[in-house]
């Protein structure tokens, strides 16, 4: 069924589905929410001053719409059990025509004893009974979560088929819900318990395809395993290494020899580098593509974002420029004139290098001779689109590039039919960021060690967990105030600027350009600002609520500052001991952090599902769903061996899943 069919998507809400990548009736049913709300309502004898809940009432008078100052207030009564009870809700305009007298509504917001009066955060008009469970999803803004969960729904009620890729004799063995039904489950959650159920379900399925991949590959290239074998001189290689403006650091040196080793040998290379950002592996990325480019084959390296692949292009051709190298760059965003030039140029060799988003791996692109190519940020990227990109040459070499720094144990889960190099050492003359864990009582000491880094002319971040607190009951620190109490501290002398998802596009790029030239002396962000973020005079890194941030994210964090040679620092402040802001005391390297956050999981602080770095998934947390992971890497791997000579004739579903991989028409 098409898209466009569902009740209630119009042309505006299809321009809105295509901005999140919804196409298909499967990306809609496959988007899943980031998190649920549950609205429970409470007695009204049960209900205390001051405090947030949801009730429920009856409409007993027409609102009245007043103004103070900007804000548009609307006022009425509802009749809640006996009560009568004034509301009040600003800014909500738009509801007035909905709150008809003898409605029933749910009411969340804050009660005042005093005035009888609650003023509402929210007003929800679905008849429920004790307490419900609401999707909460990430959407783009003037798409609404009660708009599309409603799409979401009507598309459920269709009869849509979904291609189940978990095979019915393991459906039996865990005894799995329905596909159908777990989608359902999912976006209109009748209780806890079977959404858990649903998840579950939704998860090893996802996972289970993932390791179908890997496995049917796997299988496929140890039955199959000749490459491009070259000859290529040692001493140019070397050559190239000593020209270069610093000292390759031991990691980087081994992992060249890895890849020297597999391009010259008869086997088709197969490589996962993993190391830190800004551990050096597109530097020695590029002395693969040198080498590549001596033997006389081309080279592709891939980025998930055109900012990166961008970035990427500009300062790989200065380097390759010397030599003689040509650089090619092809993102979505070039004129199709543009882009007709380069495929020209790859055609007829006139390009060496390409490098570009997954741009490069639509059709039409074709190379005069590829021989290796490379993917940075290896894990945004699906199964399919790597080896879609391989399939542009002949059994061309494949070199990835992770800088989500994942312990070894999931490295060889996930990875596991690659051979590995670790880059381990950052570049010498880096320092260690200095951090500490500090409680709210202390934050004198920080805001003084705040002045000194503005003193001697460096800059600060701070980040928060929430924009802005609107019922203001919250224990979390937001950015709003935290910068009226930044200004109130340092008397308005010091000059602070906000950042956060909600503002406009122009609103932050002109804040970005001023903390770039250094007009900005304090950042106050969330954590969802854009990371591209590279301003190298930032010395300090302070996060408000820390215990509400996992270490992925919180190493990510950090990692913006630290990125010269000054001593830079960052301050955890927390009134909760969390054992996990302990291990950031301890460490700066990402590889030891990552472990630790796999030990740690057991004590159930997992703040989210997801955080960012990790999104392979759109259900699955690696980390959190580690078990099922495993368990399904192990019954793909039985699957692919009992069906493969069989050529899976018994499962239609997965020779979709093969072609898909190999590319075939
Ligand atoms: P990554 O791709 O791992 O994030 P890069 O290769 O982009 O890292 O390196 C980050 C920065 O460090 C670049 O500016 C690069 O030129 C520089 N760099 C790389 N290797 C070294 C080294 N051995 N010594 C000093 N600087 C280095
Ligand atoms: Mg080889």
């Amino acid at each position: 069924m098409d898209i466009e069919l569902v009740k209630g998507v119009g042309k505006v809400t299809l321009e809105y589905l295509k901005k999140l990548q919804i196409f298909t009736i499967d990306d809609l049913v496959e988007y899943y929410p980031y998190r649920y709300n549950i609205i429970k309502i409470v007695p009204m004898k049960e209900v205390r001053d001051g405090e947030t809940c949801t009730i429920r009432g009856i409409i007993d008078t027409e609102p009245k719409t007043t103004y103070i100052k900007k804000l548009n207030k609307l006022s009425f009564r509802v009749v809640a059990e006996n009560y009568l009870i004034n509301v009040v809700i600003f800014n909500r305009a738009f509801l007035k025509n909905q709150l008809k007298v003898g409605r029933m509504i749910n009411i969340t917001g804050k009660y005042e004893t005093k005035r009888n009066q609650f003023t509402a955060s929210d007003i929800n008009f679905e008849v429920i009974n004790s307490s419900k469970i609401y999707p909460v999803y990430h959407l783009v803004s003037g798409l609404k979560n009660k708009i599309f969960t409603n799409i979401i729904r009507e598309a459920l009620t269709k009869n849509i088929t979904l291609e189940d890729y978990i095979p019915s004799y393991l459906i039996d063995k865990y005894d799995f819900l329905d596909k159908y039904k777990a989608a359902q489950i999912i976006h209109n959650p009748d209780s806890l318990e079977h959404l858990k159920k649903a998840k579950v379900r939704t998860i090893y399925e996802e996972f289970f395809v993932f390791m179908f991949k890997m496995n049917y590959l796997k299988y496929k290239y140890t039955l199959d395993n000749v490459g491009i074998q070259r000859t290529v001189d040692r001493d140019e290689v070397d050559k190239y290494i000593n020209n270069l403006p610093f000292k390759l650091t031991e990691d980087q040196l081994s992992t060249v020899q890895d890849i020297y080793h597999d391009l010259t040998s008869k086997e088709r290379m197969n490589r996962l580098i993993l190391g830190d950002v800004g551990s050096g592996k597109t530097c020695v990325a590029s002395i693969g593509m040198y080498i590549n480019h001596l033997a006389g084959y081309q080279s592709a390296m891939m980025a998930p974002t055109e900012i990166l692949a961008r970035q990427h292009y500009s300062s790989i051709s200065k380097d390759f420029a010397k030599y003689g190298i040509k650089v090619g760059l092809l993102v979505g965003s070039l004129k199709k004139s543009e882009k007709n030039k380069v495929c020209e140029g790859l055609m007829n060799g006139e390009i060496d290098v390409l490098i570009g988003t997954h741009a490069l791996i639509s059709e039409g692109v074709e190379f005069n001779n590829l021989g290796l190519v490379i993917t940075d940020e290896q894990h945004r990227f699906g199964v399919n689109q790597r080896s879609n990109l391989q399939n542009k040459g002949q059994m061309c070499d494949v070199l990835y590039l992770s800088a989500t720094p994942i312990p070894r144990t999931y490295a060889l889960t996930i990875y596991g039919d690659m051979d590995t190099s670790l880059i381990k050492t950052k570049p010498s003359g880096r320092k260690e960021i200095i951090t500490k864990v500090v409680k709210m009582d202390k934050i004198r000491d920080v805001l003084s060690s705040m002045l000194n880094e503005i003193k001697n002319g460096h800059q600060v971040y701070v980040v928060a967990p929430l924009i802005e607190d609107e019922d203001g009951n919250s224990d979390l620190n937001d950015v709003i105030k935290l910068k009226e109490k930044f200004d109130m501290a340092f008397n308005n002398k010091v000059r602070t600027e906000i950042l956060h998802g909600k503002m406009k596009n122009s609103d932050k790029d002109a804040v970005m350009e001023e903390y770039k030239n250094g007009n900005v002396k304090v950042l106050i962000s969330t954590t969802v600002i854009e990371v591209g973020v590279d301003v190298k005079n930032s010395t300090m890194m302070v996060i408000f609520n820390a215990e509400r941030f996992g270490l992925a994210t919180l190493h990510q964090l950090r990692g913006r500052v630290g990125r010269n040679d000054l001593q830079s620092y960052c301050y955890l402040i927390s009134d909760k001991d969390v054992p996990r802001l302990k291990v950031m005391e301890e460490s700066n390297d990402g590889f030891y952090i990552s472990e630790k956050d796999f030990e740690l999981r057991g004590e159930g602080d997992l703040f989210g599902t997801k955080q960012s770095g990790d999104m392979v998934f759109k259900m699955g947390d690696i980390r959190r769903d580690y078990k099922i992971l495993v368990q399904c890497k192990n019954d793909a791997k039985v699957f692919v061996e009992d069906n493969y000579v069989d050529n899976f004739n018994s499962y239609k579903q997965f020779k979709n899943l093969i072609k898909e991989i190999e590319f075939i028409d």
